[in-house]
């Protein structure tokens, strides 16, 4: 059974097609720079990979292009768009309002659309791609797999922030969490690896976004993103965790208006602000021939995430397992070190033949004398988002 995969992001289409439950993928690709003349079209099947350039300015024409492709007569994989009888759709925040997988209605969509306040670089592009998906895929589930759903665990004691409680109960603010498909693709992959049930672990996902999570017995306890998917670490281009201060200063004294202040912190900040480059790999090259603001970023990032894993240590009073994912957490073994040097306090102990061995798999790269395995695990959000839209179709 086929089940279309799809990521909308704020200029990108990222999207697979699974055949399950072999979890086979028929066909993936993306589309950037969605909006430009020069927009990158991709795709790739067992017989045919192509990347070509082409204009596509919207959302809406993107995912018309897939769906033509899908159907093309020689290059296509589907005869028919019946053949797709759902489509998972990544949506970033669904509030407080889902904790699970949902098939999409008239009720869902009007809440991914209430809160896109909350995450107007994300939740418009997914909202697009539903209502696409539901012209062109008519016959299909629509499923919405919310990034937000896993944090619903997330006790009051860590969600709420310390500010007067009307705007917790009036208007949600609270934390809400964020990479949660990741998180959770990564603890079901560590916990069945390790033979785990009750268990202790922090899973830390490094890619553009990064965040991390203490995961109690499988269940996310704490986690570094809140409001928005803008705190904790620091990120390709957003800075995480700064003193609120800040922003009155550069409002109050140096002139920066509202606009201003989001644009530097989400998309000027973080590595980008601290070297130029948000590119780790660039960063790493950089630093390796004395770039002294790259070494300085590389110690920042690795010391930040320090910072949280004794915090989730403590919190949930004792550690089994720490797990890195995504393009930095599964590919940089120089943050790796980083980040696992001199935490012996917390039996943590790499060995850096392992970590520095090329694998795509999941792996162990801890020594033999640590207590806490340490782990690389390559995560599938897309993957993970097809497993749950097929087994909310097999319920149905
Ligand atoms: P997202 O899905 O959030 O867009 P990814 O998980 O693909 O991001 O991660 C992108 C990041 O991964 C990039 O910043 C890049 O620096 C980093 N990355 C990818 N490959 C490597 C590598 N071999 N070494 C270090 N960093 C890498």
């Amino acid at each position: 059974m086929y089940i279309l995969v799809i990521n909308s992001g704020s200029s990108s289409i990222k999207y697979q097609l699974f055949d399950m439950p072999s979890e086979q993928v028929v066909c993936f690709g993306g589309i950037e720079r969605i909006g430009s003349k020069e927009a990158v079209f991709s795709y790739n099947t067992i017989s045919v990979s192509m990347t070509e350039n082409m204009e596509i300015q919207t959302h809406k024409a993107g995912l018309k292009q897939i769906a033509e492709r899908l159907l093309h007569v020689e290059k296509g994989v589907i005869a028919d768009s019946e053949e797709v009888k759902a489509v998972g759709h990544r949506v970033v925040h669904g509030g407080n309002s889902f904790s699970n997988t949902t098939v999409i209605d008239a009720f869902v969509k009007e809440k991914i659309k209430t809160f896109s306040a909350l995450a107007p670089l994300h939740n418009p592009a997914n909202l697009e791609g539903i209502v696409l998906a539901e012209v062109l895929f008519p016959h299909a589930l629509q499923v919405a797999v919310f990034d937000t759903a896993f944090h619903q665990s997330m006790p009051e004691k860590a969600r709420k922030y310390a500010i007067p409680k009307e705007l917790f109960t009036n208007h949600n603010i609270q934390a809400y969490g964020f990479h949660g498909t990741s998180h959770k693709y990564v603890t079901a992959k560590t916990l069945e690896h390790l033979k785990l049930v009750g268990s202790k672990l922090i899973t830390i996902h490094l890619g553009n976004g990064c965040s991390i999570t203490a995961v109690k017995n499988g269940k996310s306890l704490d986690h570094s993103m809140g409001f928005a998917p803008s705190n904790g670490l620091i990120m390709g281009s957003r800075s995480g965790d700064i003193d609120h201060s800040i922003i009155f200063h550069l409002a109050n004294k140096l002139d920066y208006d509202l606009t201003e202040i989001e644009a530097l912190l989400l998309k000027k900040s973080g590595l980008l602000g601290l070297t130029g480059y948000n590119d780790l790999r660039d960063i790493q090259k950089e630093a390796q021939q004395g770039n002294p603001d790259c070494r300085l970023a590389l110690e920042m990032a690795a010391y930040r995430i320090k910072k949280y894993i004794g915090a989730y240590a403590a919190v949930m009073n004792g550690l089994d397992g720490i797990v890195f994912t995504a393009g930095i957490g599964e590919n940089s073994a120089i943050l790796r070190k980083m980040i696992c040097e001199d935490l012996d306090v917390f039996g943590i102990r790499l060995d850096s033949d392992k970590n520095d061995a090329k694998s795509d798999g999941l792996r162990e790269i801890q020594s033999e004398s640590s207590q806490v395995k340490i782990l690389v695990v390559p995560t599938n959000e897309e993957l993970e988002i097809a497993k749950q839209a097929f087994e909310l179709h097999a319920l149905l």
